[in-house]
């Protein structure tokens, strides 16, 4: 069972991040959840220069922290351009330098940091669904994962809703970008503006002519930029008198959201120049990024009028003439657009008016009706504003005649309409007509959650719908060497109750079940806990482990569906966010050598090597500076990733390693990173770590007879099988001294014979391994498992 003490703690903690999300959301007037958040007088006319100037450019690149911040915040501020950032990815395949969410959790971390920057910097934020599975070699290796048509379809989709005047990318459509997704992001640009101008491609939506798209390049990747002819330059110096800052500054800001990828910067109010190098198009670019106004449609001159009576003080006038543009963007763009909630907060800023579709308890119980309020308020007692009717999925209302809103407002109670298929995302919006005048008014909202704390006051958070049960297991993975095992996990009711379910294994892909039992249990509301006997003589392999629960669903058939985990990731910047997603272990059975031994463990830059070892029986002793005795007491030391990078007393211990090994230990190190030239690390036996690395996880393995592969366990190609996101990174440069063990055949046709080497050295060794081994046991890999214990055991 959980205590009651540690869900104190959680809630404690939260609170305080709470209350830090808002006072950080105040200090930049940013929009944490996109919900009602006012607009002061300098920022209403900021959003209405943009409107104005008629000019729009998307940005496009693979993930969040891609995208150039300072040059967002001087389109959006300076040239006054509607600017959207496009990310292929939310990011989740990345490291985490604020907490230990990963996958999915970190992707809405990301998400959200992306949210929060270009609510600093002025852009709007999109995704594509591209899901961001870690680094990738090449841009090929990308096109097995990302599906290319389906992604065109979204880019291109995009780019007719925006219609921007030019995209740009950060990255070159070739090699040089790096990345494989960076390669993918421009060569997509570049496809897409094509086809979004064709309209036989897409036929249902009217086609739009990109100007151009063009690299945002820089002298990191071409120091001759400055003297090239073909290359646009662009200052990005400047003062920003409604921000009463620097547009480099809004941008250095804007960047330190990015706060997971340790991206936080001193800010930098000098000039900085900008490059473009033409990737594709006819338009200039050059004059277009001159400040001098371009030529005019009717919505740019709607606004350009609005602003101007605004600045000159005559409200009625700026409403009447926003009021038109308003209806104009409806023509075109959903209510819930970007562009049309932008305008849309300028109209509230306008008419002195608070608005919001809100609940007032956040999650809510999944068994309850979800109850929501519609609420208006004059807060300017000029404005004579009459609510006309309001909808929402669950409220229909006409008024006849329209209700004048004064200062008291009107409240109005709606039913939330959430999906009921896996009942925790919220599909509803409200939607208000308004008249004031002549001018009908309409505001589309969605809901969001209004809380308020005695320590905080007021404060918002995304809906959430909590279900009547969710759980967690004890462990990421159970090891299972074929013997009977006890799988532990907790089940929180939220009421009393006796409820069944189901516990299986089965494969992660194929779904082919291996084993399952059915339990039926009178739950205490709370957590509760259960020990599930898993039984001898499974099949070998790595298998997913989920609780299901079955229903009835509307038809009155009967449903499977997993049971949820709660996840509640809360951070100041990003404000706290509930997901709800299939609860799920790895149960991984595996034929593993009984023989155990005394690790040392020296920990780097984390990975979950010790914490493995120790869940299978190792007695696994933590080594560090300050316990040099410890070396004696062990028969291997283990060197935990990048600990050569990260522990400075490791490099100045080449003397305490050679005797460690002459005197019959074994030294194992994993990966280690290193600069282009490599890095050599203190090893009795010399050794150069260098660059190579093999992104594809299903690239074929090869090794000869030697111990290391022979004893304790015999390594065998099923145990290369099940591997995730990789095979090894930072192999190091092959020498003499050394014995290469595990080749590896890249999908290029190039062979890495260096993943793993080893050298004896008086009466022991020195092993090192760039196999992603930190990755493979948290993911319950098998074959990694029984590798690295045959690392550890090597004994010539
Ligand atoms: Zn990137």
């Amino acid at each position: 069972m959980m205590t009651s003490n540690r869900s104190m703690n959680i809630t404690r903690t939260t609170t305080i991040v709470r209350g830090l999300a808002i006072a950080l959301a105040m200090f930049f007037g940013n929009q944490l959840v996109a919900q009602y958040s006012p607009l002061s007088q300098s920022e209403a006319m900021a959003e209405m220069q943009r409107f104005s100037s008629g000019k729009r450019v998307l940005y496009l690149a693979a993930h969040p922290d891609d995208e150039n911040t300072r040059l967002i915040a001087w389109l959006s501020n300076a040239l006054d351009a509607e600017t959207t950032y496009l990310s292929l990815t939310k990011g989740s395949g990345g490291q985490n330098l604020l907490g230990d969410e990963l996958g999915e959790n970190l992707g809405v971390i990301r998400e959200h940091e992306l949210r929060a920057a270009r609510s600093i910097d002025g852009g709007n934020q999109r995704f594509t669904d591209a899901l961001d599975f870690g680094y990738s070699k090449s841009v090929d290796e990308v096109w097995t994962k990302w599906n290319h048509e389906d992604l065109v379809r979204q880019v291109v989709h995009v780019i007719r809703e925006l219609q921007p005047d030019f995209i740009l990318t950060r990255f070159p459509p070739d090699s040089r970008a790096g990345h494989g997704h960076h390669t993918a992001s421009a060569e997509l640009a570049i496809e897409c503006a094509k086809l979004a101008g064709d309209s036989t491609y897409m036929s249902s939506m009217p086609r739009w002519k990109v100007g151009g798209v063009w690299w945002n390049t820089s002298i990191w990747w071409d120091k001759t930029l400055k003297d090239d002819p073909e290359a646009v330059h662009l200052d990005l110096s400047g003062f920003d008198p409604l921000h009463g800052d620097s547009y480099g500054a809004i941008g250095d800001a804007a960047r330190s959201m990015h706060k997971c990828q340790g991206f936080g910067v001193p800010i930098n109010r000098g000039p900085r120049e900008e490059y473009f190098k033409k990737l594709w198009g006819e338009a200039d670019l050059e004059s277009y990024l001159e400040l001098e106004e371009r030529e005019t449609d009717q919505n740019s001159r709607l606004a350009q009028d609005a602003s101007f009576a605004l600045e000159i003080g005559d409200q009625d006038q700026a409403i009447a003439k926003w009021a038109v543009l308003g209806r104009n963007i409806l023509e075109h763009n959903s209510g819930l657009s970007n562009r049309y909630q932008r305008w849309q907060r300028v109209m509230l800023h306008l008419t002195g008016l608070y608005a919001e579709y809100y609940t007032s308890s956040n999650p809510l119980p999944s068994d309850a009706e979800f109850k929501a309020m519609v609420e208006i308020q004059a807060m300017s007692s000029g404005a004579n504003v009459y609510l006309a009717s309001l909808r929402t999925s669950g409220k229909q209302m006409a008024l006849n005649p329209p209700q004048l809103v004064g200062p008291d407002g009107i409240q109005l109670e709606a039913e939330l309409n959430v999906v009921k298929a896996n009942s925790t995302e919220v599909v509803d919006h409200a939607r208000v007509r308004l008249e004031i005048g002549e001018e009908i008014i309409m505001l589309f909202m969605k809901p969001i959650a209004k809380l308020s704390d005695r320590a905080i006051g007021e404060y918002r958070e995304e809906v959430a719908i909590d279900p009547l049960l969710h759980s967690k297991f004890d462990q990421s993975v159970y090891w299972n060497n074929g013997k009977k095992s006890l799988l532990g996990y907790s089940v929180y009711a939220r009421k009393d109750g006796i409820y069944n379910w189901t516990v299986s294994a089965s494969l992660p892909s194929e779904q082919t079940l291996i084993w399952e039992h059915s339990v039926s249990e009178n739950l205490k509301e709370g957590w509760n806990h259960f020990e599930e006997t898993v039984p001898a003589k499974l099949p070998l392999g790595r298998f997913e482990v989920s609780l299901s629960t079955t229903a009835l669903d509307e038809a009155g058939l009967v449903v499977t569906k997993r049971m949820p985990e709660k996840h509640t990731i809360s951070y100041p910047h990003v404000g706290t966010h509930y997901r709800y997603r299939d609860a799920r272990s790895t149960l991984s059975v595996l034929d593993l050598s009984s023989k155990r031994i005394k690790v040392g463990y020296i920990e780097g830059a984390g990975d979950q090597m010790d914490e493995t070892l120790e869940s299978i029986g190792y007695d696994v002793i933590k080594i560090t500076e300050e316990t040099p005795e410890l070396w004696e007491l062990v028969d291997a030391v283990l060197v935990g990733i990048r600990a050569f990078n990260t522990e400075p007393w490791l490099m100045k211990s080449q003397e305490r390693i050679a005797s460690y090994v002459k005197g019959g230990g074994n030294f194992v190190v994993t990966y280690t990173t290193a600069g282009r030239s490599g890095m050599e690390l203190p090893l009795p036996v010399p050794l150069t770590i260098g660059r190579d690395r093999v992104t594809e996880e299903y690239a074929p393995v090869s090794f000869v007879s030697h111990p290391l592969t022979m004893e304790p366990n015999k390594i065998s190609n099923a145990d290369f099988e099940q591997w995730v996101q990789e095979r090894g990174l930072y192999f190091p440069v092959v020498n003499e001294s050394y014995t290469t063990i595990f080749s590896i055949e890249e999908s290029t046709g190039i062979i890495y014979p260096n993943s793993t080497v080893v050298a004896d050295f008086g009466k022991g060794s020195v092993i090192y391994t760039g196999l992603s081994l930190f990755r493979e046991l948290p993911a319950g890999v098998p074959g990694a498992l029984r590798v690295l214990q045959n690392i550890l055991h090597y004994d010539h």
